[in-house]
């Protein structure tokens, strides 16, 4: 049974007890480096997601005119924040850069990269089968009255703590799509009035987002005319998000960033279910094999993803099993239960997990805020832990001979979400004390 499958592996990781206690820690993950599992997306798969999100600029472009900067592709800008390095005084070695996402086109956040692309991948597929679309075809002609009524047959279901909503919610409603979003407790106000704005139907839950993806799984299974977007199994997602590596290894090219032996880099990313901050680290292992580092951040009540790899068990267990509450004011992490297909695929790839206290979030919004006069939501915040406490993964740096070159690094903090949040809510944030 699955309580002495966790007391087993609390044995096995001493690490585990510290979590289950809620402090924050730092894990190396024991199985780096090894095998990939059988069923591990190809270098095609991503490749073939690339040229989908191609084919659609066209009519990202014609839709939504913010995407013409970018040509109807949708990416963020990476920028070095010296003053909050500074400001962190963590001596930290090398250089600190900000990998926007917060500031993604249509949806504010990293979901923007793998919602939409599931929703475009779907769109496509049903406009191949229904004759809407042929090969070759100018994909721009998906903004017309013929295609939301040929889209307005179908439903697209998504469970969310806000921003895949948003994501899926925004670009489904754009095709023509009836869009339901399942939205947990964790939900801000302002996301689901976001999305009944654009006429999408959210469905609240008082309960968490394991819960509200299972009810929004069980409605659309119901309905043939349904698709559900499935955060916690869906390769299309995280094909989606593995897309970004390619984009990030131009973007560091053109900025003269070497990324080799002697120039490694390291990326910071925040986690949930896992299937955002899985999929960019897949494609940027894949990209740079050994000279890059990932790794995740969780809050201390909801290290699902930690709890899952350091165990073993995967979507097995969830935070509740370890006695914590899941509870934690970054909104886009507050999840339960681990991706058990992130968790398999990150077995090789992932370097290890930090856990941050809610408090030292809020610190950083305002610290990045103040030193660069960026704002990201606290969820994002989260990626600072990495870069601030490395210190605490000098084991690591050790077995991996990189305490000498460590001068020459690049660090990257993803920064996950934030450029849609109102007003008000930022003031809040930024006056939080936690
Ligand atoms: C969704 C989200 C994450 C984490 O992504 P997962 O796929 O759930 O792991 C991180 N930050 C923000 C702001 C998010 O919305």
């Amino acid at each position: 049974m699955n309580e002495e499958r966790i007391r087993r592996a609390m044995e096995q990781e001493p690490v585990l007890a510290r979590v289950a206690r809620a402090e924050e820690v730092f894990w190396m993950n024991p199985r780096y480096g090894g095998e990939l599992p059988g069923d591990a997306p190809g270098d095609a798969d991503i490749e073939d997601a690339r040229q989908r999100l191609l084919r659609f600029a066209p009519f990202l472009r014609r839709r939504f005119p913010e995407t013409l900067p970018d040509a109807g592709l949708i990416e963020s800008p990476l920028r070095e924040i010296p003053g909050m390095l500074r400001a962190m005084d963590c001596g930290l070695s090398g250089r600190l850069f900000l990998k926007m996402d917060s500031h993604l086109a249509i949806a504010g956040s990293v979901k923007a990269r793998g919602g939409i692309y599931e929703v475009l991948k779907h769109a496509e597929e049903l406009a191949f089968a229904g004759g809407l679309l042929r090969a070759g075809d100018d994909y721009g002609r998906l903004d017309s009255d013929e295609a939301r009524a040929f889209f307005g047959r179908y439903t697209i279901q998504v469970g969310s703590t806000g921003n895949l909503g948003l994501s899926i919610g925004i670009m489904g409603a754009a095709l023509g799509f009836r869009v339901v979003v399942h939205m947990s407790q964790d939900a801000m106000e302002w996301k689901k009035a976001l999305l009944r704005e654009s006429g999408v139907t959210v469905i609240e839950y008082a309960d968490d987002y394991s819960a509200a993806v299972a009810e929004g799984r069980r409605r659309s299974d119901a309905d043939p005319m349904s698709y559900f977007v499935d955060d916690e199994n869906s390769r299309t997602l995280f094909l989606g998000y593995a897309v970004a590596a390619g984009r990030l290894e131009a973007q560091l090219r053109s900025a003269g960033i070497a990324v080799d032996e002697a120039h490694p880099l390291f990326v910071y990313l925040p986690c949930g279910v896992g299937g955002a901050p899985g999929g960019i680290a897949y494609g940027l292992k894949r990209r740079f094999g050994a000279n890059v580092h990932c790794f995740f951040v969780e809050p201390v009540q909801s290290p699902c993803m930690l709890l899952g790899m350091a165990s073993g068990l995967h979507s097995e267990v969830c935070v509740r099993d370890f006695g914590l509450t899941g509870i934690t004011r970054a909104d886009g992490l507050a999840v339960g239960r681990p991706s058990g297909f992130v968790g398999r695929m990150m077995e090789p790839f992932l370097s290890g997990e930090f856990t941050v206290r809610d408090g030292a979030l809020f610190d950083d919004l305002r610290l990045l805020w103040q030193t660069e006069g960026v704002f990201i939501e606290p969820s994002a915040c989260a990626a600072f832990a990495g870069p601030r406490r490395m210190a605490e993964a000098g084991e690591y740096l050790r077995a991996q001979g990189l305490e000498g070159r460590m001068g020459a690094a690049t660090h990257i903090a993803w920064a996950t979400g934030g450029s849609l949040v109102p007003e008000e809510i930022r003031a809040e944030a930024l006056a939080t004390n936690c």
